[in-house]
This record gives structure tokens, sequence and C-alpha cells, in this order.
């Protein structure tokens, strides 16, 4: 039997590594990178049920723009004449309305919903003191009437699917901030959300696989198959080629460089977004989204990590201090009490969500070839969604059929 390749060492990747080996797979995983950094390791760790609605809805398109005159908001499109960019932009454009959204709830409410009773298995397996999982919900905090109106509706969209929300006053939220007077207006909490510290996932992850016979092939980059047939027999790396059965394809914002390789078309822009770790003093007990400023607050005891913003530009490695400011300022908008100096520039990380214009990931065969299968573009939700996608992508090689509805998540949407 040839080993199943995996291409990109990410969450998603490293998940599908995980399920392919538990059911006796020969598993290598490729990746460009030292796998010390990339977008999985600094992000906000949430594990997001509640977010059934895709980032391509209405109202995003007028959002968008208002944000993309200020230098400190959460979003920006590096205005730029790229054919891609701009066939991008068309689509989200195309999605960016009521039908796709009730179209997408069901499935992205399913697959999350699974995706969290995999990381409840996964913590039963592995004990939660290294990845610190914490299943206390989220709150979603606005400031503004407007964003209360947006928020409710969200919580209706919420139950009307059958998940838990509920609306919270200001004294409802002094209650799960003991130590904060929260300048806001009222919150919506989503009690079945969670968070954990996706650094240490990442981490106990690479351990558990290497342990399990599990090759992980670091700074080796991918550029090219070997194909017969409709089939790959090999992929091409830097480094020579690896004889392989079955390709699996979790290259994160990259996906879409791969599918072209592949001779097909898979929409992809990365989104960057910025990240930084401050002590918690006075102690924030409660994940939080701060909905205005489009902020990601997790806490874990001694520290906090906030996150934020929406940058699809070709400035891959640039750290735009203008926004990491914006999302600093915004702590204080909702926590006044916070005490905290702002982070150097080496404090900063940042990381490249892979976005698909429709707000969906891919997962599933690709479309002219047997023995490769995607799992990518899971946007803000890869760390939340990555054990479903990995179990989905293995039970696709063993042949298994899942309940999970999952036509939504077609490879060949674009290609077709
Ligand atoms: C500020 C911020 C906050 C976020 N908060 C959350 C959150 O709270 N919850 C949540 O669920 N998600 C969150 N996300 C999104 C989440 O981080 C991503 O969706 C997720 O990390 C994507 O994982 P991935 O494995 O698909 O991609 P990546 O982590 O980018 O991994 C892809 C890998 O593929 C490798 N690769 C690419 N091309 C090649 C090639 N040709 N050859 C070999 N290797 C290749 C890359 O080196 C990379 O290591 C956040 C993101 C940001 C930026």
């Amino acid at each position: 039997m040839k080993p199943t390749v995996v291409i990109g060492g990410g969450v998603v990747g490293l998940f599908t590594a995980y399920f392919l080996q538990q059911q006796g797979e020969e598993v290598i995983v490729v990746d460009k990178g030292d796998m010390e950094e990339n977008c999985s390791t600094g992000n906000a760790g949430m594990i997001v049920p509640s977010h059934i609605v895709p980032l391509a809805s209405p109202g995003m398109i007028a959002k968008g723009m208002a944000w993309m005159f200020s230098s400190k908001s959460p979003f920006y499109i590096q205005p730029r004449l790229d054919k891609r960019l701009v066939d991008w932009c068309l689509q989200f454009y195309r999605h960016s309305n009521a039908a796709h959204v009730q179209r997408s709830i069901p499935y992205l409410k399913a697959i999350s919903l699974y995706s969290k009773q995999l990381y409840l298995d996964f913590v039963a397996t592995h004990g939660n003191e290294a990845i610190k999982l914490q299943d206390r919900g989220l709150l979603m905090l606005y400031k503004t009437k407007e964003g209360e109106k947006e928020e409710a509706a969200l919580a209706h969209l919420a139950r009307e699917s059958g998940l838990r929300a509920e609306i919270l006053s200001k004294d409802d939220i002094r209650k799960l901030e003991p130590h904060h007077e929260v300048d806001v207006l009222g919150g919506v909490y989503f009690p079945d959300d969670a968070h954990l510290s996706p650094k240490d996932l990442y981490r106990l992850l690479k351990n558990h696989l290497e342990k399990s016979g599990v090759q992980l092939q670091r700074n080796v980059t991918i550029t090219g198959f070997e194909k017969s047939a409709g089939n790959v027999n090999a992929v091409m790396t830097n480094e020579g080629k690896i004889d392989c059965g079955q390709v699996m394809v979790c290259a994160g914002s990259w996906s879409g460089e791969i599918a072209k390789m592949l001779g097909f078309r898979l929409p992809m822009m990365g989104g960057k977004g910025y990240s930084f770790e401050l002590p918690n003093t006075p102690e924030l007990k409660q994940a939080s989204i701060l909905t205005e400023a489009r902020v990601s607050q997790s806490p874990y005891g001694e520290k906090v990590r906030f996150g934020g913003t929406m940058e699809i530009s070709s400035h891959v490695d640039k750290i735009n201090m203008r926004r990491v400011q914006g999302i600093f300022e915004s702590i204080k908008a909702y926590y006044p009490e916070f005490k905290a100096a702002f982070p150097s520039q080496d404090k900063i990380w940042k990381g490249m969500r892979p976005c698909s214009p429709d707000g969906l990931p891919y997962i599933g065969k690709a479309p002219g070839w047997e023995n490769v299968a995607f799992g990518a573009g899971h946007s803000m939700m890869g760390v939340s969604l990555a054990p479903a996608t990995g179990k989905l992508l293995a039970d696709l090689k063993s042949g298994k059929i899942g309940t999970l509805k999952t036509d939504a998540f077609a490879v060949d949407r674009y290609a077709r």
C-alpha cells in the first residue's frame, strides 16, 4: 500500500492525518514551512457552532466599503488589478444574499456540532491539560442600537435552527465578568461555543502524530504531480518525489494554487489577521467578540489573546500596526478597566485565513481525480471545523458513507 500524502500541516492537515492514522493508514504530511508558525497557531481558538452565517451575507458589502476608508478598521481589500481577486470579489458579491445564508445554515450548523463533539472526544482521549479547552460559551458584545439589532437577528436565526442563544442585559454580563464594568448595551450568549489554546493544540497534534508513526516533512514545498489516467501517482517537491496512493490537499490559503496544478479552479484568497497576548488584568473570564470592532477576546487565566482584522492584500508578511492599534483601542472601548500597554511589533502574530468567496469550506473529492481530495477554505472557522474536516476526509478514503450532508462544500462548485 502506498502512503497518503497530506499537503499542508496546519490544523486541518494535522486532524486529517490524525483520523487517517487512526484507521491504520501510512501518512506523510508535507509542509513548505517549519510547522512552528502558520495560521493555525496564533488565532483565537474559538469553537463556534454559533457561526451559522457565512461571511458572504447581506450587508457585508456595504459594511466592507465603509471600512475600506479607515486605516484602523477591521476590514480592507488592497485595490489591485489581479484577475483572481476580481473573480473572488464577484463571487463574494453574488453570494452575499439571504438565500445563500438560508441554504448554508443547516450545513454549517451540522458540521460545527459534529466538530465540537469530536473535540470533546479528543479531550476524553488526550486529556485537557495541554489544549485547555474551556467549554464555557461565547459572548457577542454590542455597544450600539444597530449592533443590538444585528446580534438579536443572529440569535433569532440560531434559535430557529435549534441552537441555544440567550440575550443578556448589562447586568447579566456583569455576572459573567465579575472584575469588569463592561461598557456595552448588551450581548448574546451562545452556551454551546467553546475556546482552546490553538498553539498547544497544534503542538499536541504534532507530538502525537510523530509518536504514532506519521512522517512530518518540514520545509518541503509541493511543486507538481506525477499523473496518469485520473490518478496522482506521486507528488513532486523541491526535495524530490514522493510516491502516493492518495493525496489530501489541506494547504490553507494556498490551496487554489494546488488546484491550478491539478487543472481546475478553486477560488481562494488569504485574509490576513493579527493577534497578540496580554497579561489578563483585571482577569477577563468569558470569551467574547466585540462585535462592532470585529475583535475576538480569548481568556486563558493569566493571559488573554485579542485578535482581529481581515486584510485581503498581497503584502503577506507585512504587519500593519495601524490596524493592530485599532484592535488595541477597541479593548478599552468595551473593557475600560482593562490594564495593558500597547504591544510592540515583535509581539504581534499574523495569519492568513483561507477564504472562499461564498464563506463555505471546500471538503471532498477533487474534480477529475480519483485519489485526490481537498479540505480547505475554512476562513474564520478552521480550528472549529478541523476535526470534522479531517474525519470526513478519512471516511472518504476508507469508503465510509457518513450521514452528514456535505454537498454545499463540494470542491468542484466553481469548476463546473
Ligand atoms: C486573527 C485570527 C483569528 C482567528 N480565530 C479563529 C477562531 O477563533 N476559531 C477558528 O476556528 N478559526 C479562527 N481563525 C481561522 C483559522 O486560524 C484558520 O481557518 C485555520 O488556521 C486554517 O487552517 P489550515 O490548516 O486550513 O491552514 P494553515 O494553518 O494556513 O495551514 C496550511 C499549511 O499549508 C502549507 N502549504 C501551503 N502551500 C504548500 C505547498 N505548496 N507545499 C507544502 N505546504 C504548503 C503552509 O505552509 C501551511 O502550514 C482565525 C484566524 C485569524 C487570522
